[in-house]
């Protein structure tokens, strides 16, 4: 039998206790893997693999990173799903004995990673731990990298689709179970399915010396308390730092937010578009005129979680309204948040130990900027900008700390040292200036030595055997002082030492090694004097957040020309819109092309709106504009509209258009029924509800039919405020026979065979579907438009029907024709306002109107 090496039975010995996690090992400046992990990680890395003789039989697989350049590996390998371990040499290998001491400091996993370029600066990247307990289902969640901490409770047999939707819209970068093989598995395929990038883990053991926060103990329940501790205990182990603290721990289910399920969120595209995912075209990408990474992340949550309660909608918005009415103030407060950096995150490093210098000079360009925040919203009269105001600390002594310590000018690295500035430690000073200087130190103590003797002659030298030594000539004829000691003597002169020049030669031989140990010891130091005022700079951060959070709205109602709606009580319950624009649509379409339109909806008699009109005619936007309109008000921006008032709703369900459930290999039409019947289930009198064409999956009777039943047991049992899109033109008679239901179709003229979609929802109802029109858009050759032609005319004899214009009232029909087919509008568009004198412009208007 082959022996091993005492160096692979270290590394066996450590690498049996990180099965799951691949292994790096630090030998020298190289993190070295082995084995599979040296197989695995060449592959995904594309590094070669080489082979360790180990004493075994065969030769080792291995591969390696130099230990400067891993962070990338690492983050790369993270993002393929992978854990991990750093195993370090935990003593200096020049003065250790025999084998170097080695051990594991921390495991990297996608929940727990802090790496500057590894998360995204404006997202949340969430680590949740899942405990199930009977019929409880219980979760504690962090965000690691901004030290927040969330809870929720579930009842698993009720209330695990509401457990999966709160997934899917935090979508966590890792999860720990503790849960029965059942949910386990339920788990994975949920995450297979929906949730690609989350690493899966199961666990037991919590932290059983946690201590409880406060908002945990609150809720009284075992099942939260163990996640809680579940999570920390895995935190603990991985980081390998004392126990995580939380600045903030807040409840996952708010039941003062309006909720709204990840089919939602992407279905109106809030905060991530439908083509790819991104945020390009979202509403999100609309309102985002933060300055900080802080500000961005809060927005995506107040968009993602908008608000219920009518008095903080107001807040908010009154917040906004200060804002948009005080220009200059507003303009200010934009360019001090542009200066500002991620200190939210700053902290967490700090307290983590993983900070670059770099890091408290953003923090201290931050703190430098906050006074004068605070200034500007000393004058502020709003609730929010007071409250905000109040919650935002100076933190001077910090401030100055770092002012006096942090040097700007050098890389901000601890690798290039020269970090901590001049003058800020005697010592660290005399240090460095010992190992710059040396050689002129050297010349300046010749030149001092020769006046205080007056031996002119005498010289410093350097040998390996003495170090440094002063050389006097034997011509010399002046006495040497009495504390000079000789040590050697030569053919024509003697050298000599004395205490202080041996004091010089220890400090400058040593002088670089103990800089770098000062400026370290002293970098520890400043963060460790920083590290109590963590709590308080985080809520100055969040305050920081929020208003970024205002302004950026602010800047979005003045730039996009949005107002301000009335929120009002439920005893209102009324969703009435003037004007309503649909806010990405218009901002994709040339300026002015948008068509606004009105919405009413109210618990008397327009609770159900039923839209039909071709398509392309504009029905789902208008659908999603309502909805969109909810989520800007309840979230307290201006909305864009001439005119608007909204009783909060508590939750807002879409059915809208039909993709195949690929993953799950379900038909769209089960698909669709099973979000219909969570819909039934799940609505109240409070909430939105859009449908968009339901029953489209089966056959035209069969889809009907259902359609025509989810209608009428809306209006039964759930008085929802609903929008009900469809090209079955035969659902309108509906509305005659219920007094909850109203028509609307989008308006269309008509001329010839040519018809123009004028965008305006209007009181009625469509007859027609104008199929054959689409498809002349489409472009199909004429001979089968003809064709089409024919069919449907046989079709509607034999029905006995004869198609009838779209009810459209003569005067609005002219107004909307003329407002499209002339070439007023093009020009409206094109026209150079800002060019023109107001003569010129006056001008302009007159020979429009009177071309109109
Ligand atoms: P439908 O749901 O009736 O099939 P859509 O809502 O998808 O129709 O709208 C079709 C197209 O019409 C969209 O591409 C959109 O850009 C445009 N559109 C919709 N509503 C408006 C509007 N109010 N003003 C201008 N263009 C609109």
């Amino acid at each position: 039998m082959a022996k091993k090496t005492p160096l692979m039975n270290q590394y066996k010995e450590i690498k049996a206790r990180y099965q799951d996690a691949i292994l790096f090992f630090r030998l020298g400046d190289f993190y070295e893997m082995f084995y599979d992990d040296a197989i695995t990680a060449s592959h995904e890395l594309e590094l070669t693999l080489t082979g360790k003789n180990t004493g075994e039989e065969k030769r080792a697989p291995m591969c390696g990173v130099p230990y400067h350049a891993a962070e990338n590996y690492i983050y790369r390998l993270i993002q393929k799903g992978y854990r991990v371990a750093i195993c370090e040499q935990l003593e200096d290998p020049k003065t250790a004995r025999g084998l170097v001491k080695r051990g594991v400091i921390k495991v990297i996993t996608p929940g727990t990673i802090l790496y500057e370029n590894a998360i995204a600066d404006k997202s949340n990247n969430y680590l949740i731990y899942i405990h199930e307990e009977g019929r409880n289902l219980a979760a504690a969640m962090a965000d690691v990298s901004t030290g927040e901490c969330w809870w929720g409770l579930w009842d698993s047999r009720k209330e695990k689709g509401d457990f999966f939707d709160m997934l899917s819209v935090y979508s966590p970068a890792e999860a720990v179970l503790d849960v029965s093989d059942a949910f386990y598995e339920t788990m994975e395929h949920y995450v297979s399915a929906c949730l690609g990038g989350c690493l899966l883990s199961r666990r037991r053991e919590g932290d059983v010396g946690a201590v409880i926060p406060e908002e945990i103990e609150q809720t009284g329940s075992e099942a939260v308390a163990t996640a809680y501790r579940g999570l920390l205990g895995y935190l603990k182990e991985v980081m390998k730092t004392s126990a995580a603290s939380f600045h903030a721990v807040m409840p996952l289910r708010q039941d003062d937010t309006l909720t709204l399920s990840e089919e939602t969120l992407r279905n109106l595209e809030i905060t991530r578009n439908m083509r790819d995912g991104g945020r390009k075209g979202t509403l999100l990408d609309v309102l985002d005129n933060t300055h900080t990474a802080m500000g961005a992340r809060l927005l995506r949550r107040w968009l993602e979680r908008p608000l219920k309660d009518v008095n903080r909608i107001i807040i908010r918005q009154d917040g906004v309204q200060e804002l948009v009415s005080h220009a200059t103030e507003m303009t200010r407060l934009e360019e001090l948040l542009s200066q500002i950096f991620d200190f939210e995150r700053i902290l967490t490093r700090i307290e983590t130990n993983t900070t670059s210098p770099k890091d408290l000079l953003a923090l201290k360009a931050s703190l430098g900027i906050v006074p004068q925040i605070k200034q500007l919203l000393g004058g502020a009269s709003s609730v929010a900008m007071k409250k905000l105001n109040r919650s935002i600390g100076i933190h001077g002594p910090v401030y100055d700390l770092l002012d006096r310590s942090m040097n700007e000018n050098g890389t901000g690295t601890i690798k290039d040292g020269r970090y901590i500035k001049e003058g800020y430690s005697k010592e660290l000073d005399e240090l460095r200036s010992l190992t710059r200087n040396s050689q002129q130190w050297i010349r300046q103590m010749e030149e001092s030595e020769r006046q205080s003797t007056g031996i002119v002659k005498l010289k410093v030298g350097f040998n390996n055997i003495f170090g440094y030594y002063f050389e006097i000539p034997h011509s010399n004829k002046l006495p040497v002082p009495d504390y000079y000691i000789r040590k050697q003597t030569l053919v024509n002169a003697e050298r000599y030492i004395t205490p202080q020049l041996k004091e010089f030669e220890i400090k400058a031989l040593s002088a670089r090694e103990k800089t770098e140990e000062l400026e370290l010891k002293i970098y520890q130091d400043i963060k460790a004097q920083i590290r109590p005022e963590i709590p308080a700079m985080q809520k100055t951060a969040r305050a920081i957040a929020a208003l970024d959070c205002l302004a950026s709205l602010a800047r979005a109602a003045i730039t996009d020309r949005y107002i301000k709606p009335i929120i009002t009580g439920p005893d209102v319950g009324r969703i009435s819109v003037q004007d309503g624009r649909h806010p990405m649509v218009e901002k994709a379409l040339k300026h002015g092309m948008f068509v606004p339109n009105d919405t009413e909806l109210n618990h008397g008699s327009q609770e159900i709106l039923i839209i039909t009109g071709p398509n392309m005619a504009g029905k789902s936007t208008y659908m999603r504009q309502v909805a969109v309109l909810v989520i800007m008000a309840q979230a307290g921006s201006f909305v864009p509209a001439r005119q608007a008032s909204f009783t909060p709703v508590d939750r807002i369900f879409t059915r809208v258009g039909a993709t195949d459930d690929i993953a799950t290999g379900q038909s769209t039409f089960m698909v669709e029924m099973k979000e219909v019947s969570q819909i039934l289930r799940g609505a109240t009198r409070n909430s939105l509800i859009l449908l968009d064409e339901i029953g489209r999956g089966t056959s035209t009777y069969d889809g009907m039919s259902i359609a025509r039943a989810v209608v009428e047991y809306i209006d039964k049992h759930i008085h929802a405020y609903t929008l009900f899109a469809t090209h079955y033109h035969e659902l309108s008679v509906m509305a005659s026979e219920s007094s909850h239901i109203k028509n609307y179709t989008v308006s269309v003229r008509e001329k010839g065979k040519d018809i123009t979609f004028l965008r305006r929802i209007i009181p009625g109802s469509a007859d027609r579907s104008y199929g054959i029109h689409v498809a002349r858009l489409a472009g199909l050759p004429q001979e089968l438009l003809d064709r089409a032609e024919t069919i449907l005319k046989g079709l509607e004899a034999e029905d006995g029907k004869k198609p009838v214009a779209p009810v459209v009232s003569a005067a609005a029909e002219e107004v909307q024709s003329n407002l499209f087919s002339s070439s007023i509008i093009d020009e409206l568009a094109h026209a150079d306002v800002m060019g023109m004198t107001p003569i010129e412009a006056m001008n302009m208007l007159f020979r429009l109107s009177k071309e109109a």
